[in-house]
């Protein structure tokens, strides 16, 4: 098989072994429902049992706090649609730059009557507070400001906003998909109110995740059905995956440190090769960022053919656009950026992860160069 430098750890990652083996106990032998009485259970009640505790503890929340899900999108979908149909308040604020697991959701909302307020962003993709401020008002409900974006990775002021919507009487939501296990994520510090979070995007299993809901904030239940997750998400646990996710997630918060230095090491000679290469390009995205998402926009090109030449020579990378069957287009965070008009169709996403190598970057960097010089 050809060797595949894969460089898109935004979009999943691979599953961590030690993960994998603990989930595979799971399967075939230990498959009782946790939900029954007879000792043959006892196993998987207790798996489930310490895989919450193990992410309460990453993530600084009681364990009756997490309710495990199928994943980021059906967690930000909870979070909006399970708390703002319990209010009077009509008012919904995401930021321009939220993955379309929160825009699409609050489309859904604003067709059911709701108003639907999107925050600007600076150049560097950054909610300040003070936009915030500006916009809210006494019918906001809830605040939805992502921690992390997927496209280029900036770190938003989360606790400076939570706090703001607080103080106006709404709660406060972050999608924190792509920074669980990449950054130190302490909910209490945060002030946040829910957090949604993903396991494929921690080296855990696709298909799970999880929603923290701090003790007292008041929601509808994702499904109706039967007492599982305190009667709140119905349906019998996937035990498997929801140990594989702990055990992905614990190591991953504890070796955070060590990756940070890796990968940002990987990103400054990843930038470092472009500029000696003499390409013209804008790297995107904040000083304060997630390590290893590298958004770089190359003047006059096209992301799509950087994507497919790339491809060709094993490497997987993003673009920065959406397409959907039919056409292509700038993806709305690189719109909500301002990137100049002659570099926004040369974007691309190069996320870094820990299995990559030096060698790796040099790879890519000249088969970058060598694309770019011969178009
Ligand atoms: N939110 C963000 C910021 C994401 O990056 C993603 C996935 O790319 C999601 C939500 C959706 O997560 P999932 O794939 O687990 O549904």
């Amino acid at each position: 098989m050809k060797k595949i430098i894969y460089a898109d750890h935004a979009a999943t990652t691979k599953l961590d072994i030690d993960a994998f083996d603990a989930m595979k106990g799971f399967w075939v032998d230990s498959y009782g429902n946790p939900s029954q009485p007879y000792s043959f259970s006892r196993d998987t009640k207790k798996a489930l049992k310490d895989a919450r505790e193990t992410i309460a503890v990453c993530i600084g929340s009681d364990p009756d706090e997490i309710y495990f899900t199928s994943g980021g999108t059906e967690s930000d979908n909870w979070a909006l649609k399970g708390f703002v149909k319990k209010q009077k308040r009509k008012q919904i604020i995401a930021s321009a730059i939220e993955h379309h697991a929160i825009l699409h959701t609050a489309d859904s909302l604003e067709r059911e009557g709701y108003e639907v307020c999107l925050l600007d962003v600076t150049k560097e993709g950054v909610v300040l507070p003070s936009f915030l401020e500006s916009r809210i008002n006494n019918d906001s409900a809830i605040v939805s400001i992502m921690l992390a974006n997927n496209e280029i990775g900036s770190i938003q002021p989360i606790s400076e906003l939570a706090e703001i919507a607080h103080s106006h009487g709404a709660v406060f939501h972050t999608d924190a998909v792509q920074a669980v296990g990449h950054i130190e994520i302490d909910v209490k510090k945060l002030h946040v109110d829910m957090l949604s979070a993903s396991a494929h995007k921690f080296n855990g299993p696709r298909g799970i995740g999880f929603l923290y809901v701090k003790n007292g904030t008041d929601l509808f239940p994702f499904m109706d059905g039967g007492y599982q997750e305190q009667s709140m998400r119905a349906g019998t646990e996937n035990v498997a995956a929801i140990v594989g996710m702990s055990i992905a997630l614990k190591k991953n918060v504890d070796s955070i440190s060590e990756n940070r230095r890796y990968l940002l090491n990987l990103e400054n000679q990843l930038i470092s090769g472009f500029k000696q290469s003499g390409l013209d390009f804008i790297r995107n995205g904040a000083e304060n960022h997630l390590p290893g998402n590298v958004s770089i926009s190359f003047k006059d090109s096209d992301g799509e053919m950087l994507l497919h030449r790339l491809d060709l020579m094993g490497i997987c990378i993003s673009t920065g656009s959406a397409c959907d069957s039919k056409n292509t287009q700038v993806s709305h965070v690189i719109r909500a950026i301002d990137v100049p008009e002659d570099y926004q169709n040369g974007t691309i996403r190069i996320s870094l992860g820990k299995d990559n190598t030096a060698e790796d970057v040099a790879y890519i960097v000249s088969s970058l160069s060598h694309i770019l010089k011969v178009n």
